[in-house]
């Protein structure tokens, strides 16, 4: 069987190695290795078992036909991308894409069935972000007033969530969703609680809204998040009066943060520019704009531990043939997928 170029390059990138790290590791130049991974190059078995060792992968994985998504494809949304180094790009695309596949991997063997979809809505159809934040809603048949469990919700809907801390607070959330696969959320968990909320709800919004890359996407997600977790109708009267007592009273009931609620206020005309100017300078003032008070719980996604739950539980499967499905050695599996190590008993 030939070995895919593209998961040698992804397998490579996911370990943070450049070419010539991996080559020198292997024993080899650096140009063979590129010449391996533009495709140009027959491997032997025993070279792709070499390569695979000092990556730290079964052999199996250089081998996967599994499609690799990158940045600028319509499915492939991020905030700031162009302020990244070009490494922590490659670094998180990789670890996206290999999230992704052993999620699809793990789930593919079960009959899955969700309660909701992500609907495919247009900004034109509907006239404006708002009105398909609440139309999602609707949708999902939600409660009136806050979002207690956003995870839980978009769980709900098919979508995996995975939670990470990268070593640069300027990505808040990734999101990717390709032909016949579940939507796919990855969150930094480097940002604060309500921060993430805000952001997976900016996500839904891309995936809801943009099939396609749009001038004002990133706006249009803000517009979609801040509806979606604070409707107008049921959150305006509460804003009358905004000041940071407020803002910080507020804040556990609605799960979003005191700077997020200031703009609610503003944006809804409850407050004037002016003001909302005035309390941002406070909040700075109090060195609480990077930093606020008053802590919300974080949401752990469930759907993954699940399907690993039924696996064990239904399918017998062990620690180790759990592994192998997903191309990893069992020590990192449970590192990653069962870090208490529960089941590995
Ligand atoms: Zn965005």
């Amino acid at each position: 069987m030939q070995y895919n170029p593209a998961m040698v390059t992804l397998a490579r990138e996911s370990r943070e190695m450049t070419m010539g790290e991996l080559a020198a590791k292997v024993g080899v130049t650096p140009s063979l290795i590129s010449k391996i991974e533009q495709g140009n190059r027959e491997m032997s078995e025993e070279r792709a078992k070499s390569i695979a060792s000092a990556l730290s992968y079964p052999t199996e994985v250089l081998f996967w036909r599994d499609p690799v998504y990158g940045f600028g494809s319509s499915s492939f949304y991020h905030r700031k991308q162009q302020s990244l180094p070009q490494k922590a790009l490659k670094e998180i695309q990789a670890f996206v894409n290999f999230h992704r596949i052993r999620a699809k991997r793990l789930s593919s063997a079960l009959d899955l069935d969700f309660a909701f979809t992500i609907p495919s809505l247009s900004v034109d159809d509907y006239g404006s972000p708002e009105e398909i934040a609440r139309a999602v809603r609707a949708a999902w048949r939600m409660p009136i007033g806050p979002v207690q469990n956003l995870t839980d919700w978009i769980e709900a809907a098919g979508g995996f969530v995975v939670q990470r801390e990268f070593s640069s607070a300027k990505i808040n959330a990734i999101s990717v969703w390709p032909p016949g696969e579940n939507p796919f959320f990855v969150l930094n968990t480097l940002l604060p609680p309500c921060n993430l909320r805000f952001s997976l709800a900016h996500e839904l919004g891309h995936l809801v809204m943009h099939d396609v890359p749009e001038p004002e996407q990133e706006a249009e997600a803000d517009r979609f998040a801040a509806e979606f977790l604070m409707p107008a109708a049921d959150i305006k009267s509460q804003l009358r009066g905004m000041d940071l007592t407020l803002a910080a009273r507020l804040k556990p009931l609605w799960r979003t943060s005191m700077g997020a609620l200031m703009r609610r206020a503003r944006d809804l005309g409850v407050i004037t520019d002016r003001q909302h100017t005035s309390l941002r300078v406070q909040l700075s003032q109090k060195g609480w704009t990077k930093d606020e008070p008053v802590q919300i719980s974080q949401e752990n996604p469930q759907l993954i531990p699940e399907i690993i739950d039924v696996h064990h539980s239904e399918h017998g499967y062990t620690a180790s043939d759990l592994a192998d499905m997903v191309g990893l050695y069992t020590r990192e599996w449970l590192d990653l997928y069962e870090p208490r190590g529960l089941r590995a008993i």
